[in-house]
């Protein structure tokens, strides 16, 4: 026996047939003698139609007011959750953020889990032998008791803390595809699934675009060192074996529990990025500064950066990347910060795509940047910038390529199911 969370994306949650099944693999696990807390998310497509109404209402929405809205969809699901297993003899409840609570910071739209009290949970655990279902996605502040969310994909991040919170044994994160993948099986279908990768590869992973699993579920996990364990909602209740010691899914773990090595554990793939470029700025000590003192007081994150080489010895172009979602409100801090950055031209595009590949086995390997530019230039495709860290390899390229750069690499490095 032990106490487990189960978290339910999306997509498993879309509509009450899919509740009804997932409820099926509550009961499986209860059955087997376990504690059990859910952590569900919005029904499919339901937080998109959310921020949509809120784009729609003001462009330049509270960010409070937006939470109080986004938060709604996993309330729904909870409820539903709750009710359809107590149809099916299971005892449970359902629970809000506040309701726990989940406290976060109070940085609304992306807030941070600050802690979290699972003792009632585990008492009604002893108690009651009750399921706990928990919506995702959102906490409380504290200090303004109101409503706060994670950051989209933020139930990932509900579950692992509320595993961390309860001492779970594991956290179960069921979603739409059977675990994590060379790279995302969706677009490469000679993807290849991982039965174990090491927190770090995968926090790269994810932060390089995986969208699999939220950074911060991740990181979590790292700190905690909570095994998650990934696996498909779609696999049929009753044809699982709740006592095998691996059903099919990935295993999130520390490294040194990880077998099989390779320089290159997967690709990740961004397009959620935006290029800026500022040109004909004097090539002279505190312009760079000028650029992203600005950014970085408006909050705006700012990821690869490439500096021309000056021809004339006083003048260069910088050029480099926020989110997309950002692009508009960084063209405006530095339209506005003209005159003390003195350019002479400003360009945003999002017509551009991160592709990176992903190893910590790239730590005692050399080449492997080589190898990946020659294979790119061979399909002819055009390197706009570059960023490496020890097990990361990230280059900008342009968006129509993306696809054929993740195929490129993903057969480069050896990583083609056969
Ligand atoms: P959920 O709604 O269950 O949270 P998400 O849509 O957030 O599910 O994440 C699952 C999706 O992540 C998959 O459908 C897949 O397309 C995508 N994905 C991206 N990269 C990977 C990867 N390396 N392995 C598995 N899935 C990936
Ligand atoms: N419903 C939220 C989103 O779509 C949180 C999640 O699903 O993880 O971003
Ligand atoms: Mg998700």
């Amino acid at each position: 026996m032990g106490r487990l969370v189960m978290k339910f994306g999306g997509t498993s949650v879309a509509n009450i047939d899919r509740i009804r099944n997932v409820a099926l693999h509550v009961k499986r696990e209860v059955d087997a003698g376990h504690d059990v807390a859910v952590v569900v998310s919005a029904m499919a497509g339901k937080t998109n139609e959310l921020v949509e109404w809120c784009r729609e209402a003001s462009a330049m929405h509270d960010a409070r007011e937006y939470d109080a809205v986004v938060a709604s969809g996993e309330q729904v699901t909870a409820g539903l959750l709750s009710i359809a297993l107590q149809a099916i003899g299971i005892q449970a409840r359902s629970w809000q953020g506040w309701q726990i609570p989940i406290k976060t910071s109070d940085a609304h739209a992306s807030a941070r889990i600050l802690e979290i009290d699972g003792s009632e949970l585990i008492n009604r655990f002893r108690e009651r032998k009750e399921v706990a279902v928990i919506a995702g996605f959102q906490g409380i502040n504290p200090q303004t008791g109101r409503i706060t969310t994670l950051g989209r994909g933020g139930s990932d991040t509900s579950a692992v803390a509320m595993a961390a919170a309860i001492h779970a044994d594991r956290c179960d994160i069921y979603t739409d595809v059977d675990g994590v993948y060379t790279t995302d099986p969706r677009v490469v279908p000679k993807a290849r699934r991982l039965d174990r990768i090491a927190f770090e590869d995968m926090l790269e992973l994810a932060s390089q675009g995986a969208k699999v699993l939220q950074v911060r579920s991740v990181e979590l996990g790292m700190v905690h060192n909570m095994p998650i364990f990934v696996r498909s909602s779609f696999d049929k209740p009753e044809d699982i074996d709740p006592y095998a010691n691996q059903p099919p899914g990935t295993l999130i773990c520390s490294e040194e529990e990880i077998m099989e090595s390779h320089v290159v554990t997967g690709i990740a793939f961004s397009k959620d990025e935006a290029q800026i470029s500022v040109r004909q700025i004097q090539d002279k000590p505190g312009v760079a500064a000028s650029i992203f003192g600005p950014l970085a007081e408006a909050n705006i994150n700012v990821d690869m950066i490439v500096q021309n080489v000056s021809d004339d010895g006083r003048h260069t172009d910088l050029t480099f990347t926020v989110q997309s979602a950002d692009l508009d409100r960084a063209l405006e801090v530095l339209r506005k910060a003209k005159d003390s950055i003195g350019y002479l031209d400003l360009r945003g595009s999002t017509d551009i795509a991160k592709v990176s590949a992903i190893g910590v086995g790239m730590r005692s390997h050399a080449g492997v940047a080589a190898q990946m530019f020659s294979a790119l230039a061979e399909k002819g495709i055009n390197i706009e910038a570059i960023s490496t860290s020890e097990i990361k390899i990230s280059v900008l390229i342009d968006a129509a390529y993306a696809e054929l750069a993740v195929r490129t690499l993903h057969s480069l490095f050896g990583l083609d199911s056969r």
